[in-house]
């Protein structure tokens, strides 16, 4: 497979260089070297490619297909997503450190997203009410226009399609704004969409750092809609600045999920799942199970065997097929989990981790580190680190371990694991959080909605909810028998 070493928007159907031609130099995750020049989207990029999605929605054909057409192209875009498996799986991995076999999976979580939305836009119906005897009114769902898509470089295909699927299938026409750390697997975007046949116009690309590129489609006034996904700092400035022009926004941000066990529950499988939960994606994982508390009985049992685990995890090249935890997306970002974990390492007991791991002194590796006894004023027990490094709390009741899962600013996920399952109903509806898991590790039916609250979002994706945020809701009056209106001024 070759790397590709220029990448390029593209816009109306045509890849193109940005406008003024800017480019941004892609590095490799494990040591930062640059594989390839990227467009490097601006203002005017952003114009064109806002002119092109807003052109192909109100005179092309996109919006007005029946729902089963579209839906029809939806279906052939996750064929063809299936199809280039394997080499996205290659790209995804190269360009973000995922270890390969777990990037092998977002192909066909990718596809599922298309297939999946094509179900919920065929399926979905509108209202019709007889007002009385006189009056029909019904509710209609217009595409809203033309949407805006920024998202993160963790799954950045995944998480693009998460988008994308929902969007086209509501019949909008979109430019999507992929992160600047990891461009390259959306490069394969414009081939499927148009093996597809998704019209010229209807999907755009537009490279850029988020300042840039981010901020213009933003600011711009013909994008009604805006998805967002990514920090919180990031959501807050999105949102203030598309409050100019009133704009609908989604946000998916981020997290510090608690994992909450139970003295009763089966410990083997809370073990597996909180070691899963934040260390698979290298820890780069909004839903990271990034807090265990655990019921003081158990605690000094459980914090030994999750070190022995996390000691025993593989860290290798994100390439080799052994691999469980790969390298950190960015010597940026490698940088700022290590300083976290030396912030650790003053607040707290270290028992695994905490550096590189043996046999490999260069690159973006961290072992999979592991701090026990944590206060909740701590900053690593507040702040989102987005790496392998784990937080372990001890509580001795139900009130305190819920008190303790709600004592950061997030509310993105929660886990609960307990032999009693009314503790555990009891548990989910107290613990603050969008989604919560009981006895289950983070499987998740694409029909439930999907988001968080307090500093982890505003709205839900997945379900009717996406195709809902990508459509406007009218209800139209239509009378039926006579309905005459008060006669006002007449003779
Ligand atoms: P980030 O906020 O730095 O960047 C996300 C995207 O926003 C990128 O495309 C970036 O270029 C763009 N951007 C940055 N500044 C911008 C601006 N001023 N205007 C417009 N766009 C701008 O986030 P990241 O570091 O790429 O991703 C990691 C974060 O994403 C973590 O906090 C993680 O929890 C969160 N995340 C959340 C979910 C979720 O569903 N809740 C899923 C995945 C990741």
């Amino acid at each position: 497979m070759s790397i590709p070493t220029e990448l390029l928007h593209h816009i109306d159907g045509k890849d193109v260089p940005s406008v003024g031609g800017e480019t941004f130099g892609v590095g490799d995750p494990v040591f930062g070297e640059e594989y390839a020049r990227c467009a490097a989207g601006q203002a005017a990029d952003i114009d064109l490619a806002v002119a092109a999605a807003r052109r192909a929605f109100t005179d092309g054909p996109w919006p007005g297909l029946p729902a089963r057409e579209r839906a029809a192209t939806l279906v052939r875009i996750a064929e063809a997503i299936e199809a280039r498996a394997d080499v996205l799986a290659r790209l995804e991995s190269f360009d973000t450190g995922l270890p390969i076999t777990q990037a092998k999976s977002q192909a066909h979580r990718a596809a599922e997203n298309f297939r999946y939305f094509a179900d919920v836009i065929v399926a979905q119906h509108e209202d019709a009410f007889l007002a009385g005897t006189r009056q029909v009114n019904y509710a209609i769902r217009q595409p809203a226009g033309v949407a805006g898509l920024i998202t993160p470089w963790n799954t950045p295909f995944m998480l693009e399609t998460w988008k994308l699927a929902p969007s086209l299938a509501a019949g909008c026409a979109v430019v999507l704004k992929p992160a600047e750390w990891s461009p390259l697997s959306a490069s394969l975007l414009p081939s499927i969409m148009a093996e597809a046949g998704v019209p010229d116009g209807v999907f755009n690309l537009v490279h850029g750092i988020g300042e840039e590129a981010g901020a213009a489609l933003v600011a711009h006034p013909d994008v009604p809609r805006l998805s967002f996904t990514g920090e919180s700092a990031t959501g807050q400035i999105i949102m203030r600045a598309a409050a100019e022009h009133l704009k609908e926004v989604s946000m998916e941000l981020g997290g510090k999920s608690p994992c909450v066990v139970f003295a009763d529950a089966d410990l083997d499988r809370a073990l597996d799942a909180a070691v899963f939960g934040v260390f698979s994606l290298n820890g780069e994982r909004c839903t990271a199970s990034s807090r265990v508390l655990v019921q003081r009985e158990v605690y000094e049992e459980f914090v030994a065997a999750l070190a022995a685990r996390a000691s025993a995890v593989r860290v290798g090249p994100p390439s080799d097929p052994a691999t469980e935890v790969g390298a950190l997306i960015h010597p940026e970002h490698h940088a700022r989990v290590m300083e976290y974990v030396e912030i650790g390492k003053r607040e707290a007991r270290l028992v695994a981790g905490g550096g590189r791991p043996d046999g490999l002194p260069t690159g973006t590796y961290l072992a999979p580190t592991v701090f026990a006894d944590v206060p909740p004023d701590a900053r690593i027990f507040q702040e989102e680190i987005f790496g392998p490094v784990v937080c372990v709390t001890p509580f001795d009741t139900e009130e305190e371990a819920v008190a303790l899962a709600n004592a950061t600013r997030y509310g993105l996920a929660g886990y609960v694991w307990t032999g009693d399952l009314a503790r555990g109903h009891r548990v989910a509806r107290a613990v603050q959080a969008g989604m919560v898991w009981v006895n289950s590790h983070n499987v998740r039916d694409l029909r439930t909605p999907f988001g968080g609250i307090k500093a982890s979002g505003v709205g839900r994706e997945g379900g009717a909810h996406s195709i809902d945020f990508y459509s406007d809701l009218r209800v139209v009056h239509v009378a039926v028998a006579d309905l005459a209106a008060p006669r006002f001024g007449a003779p």
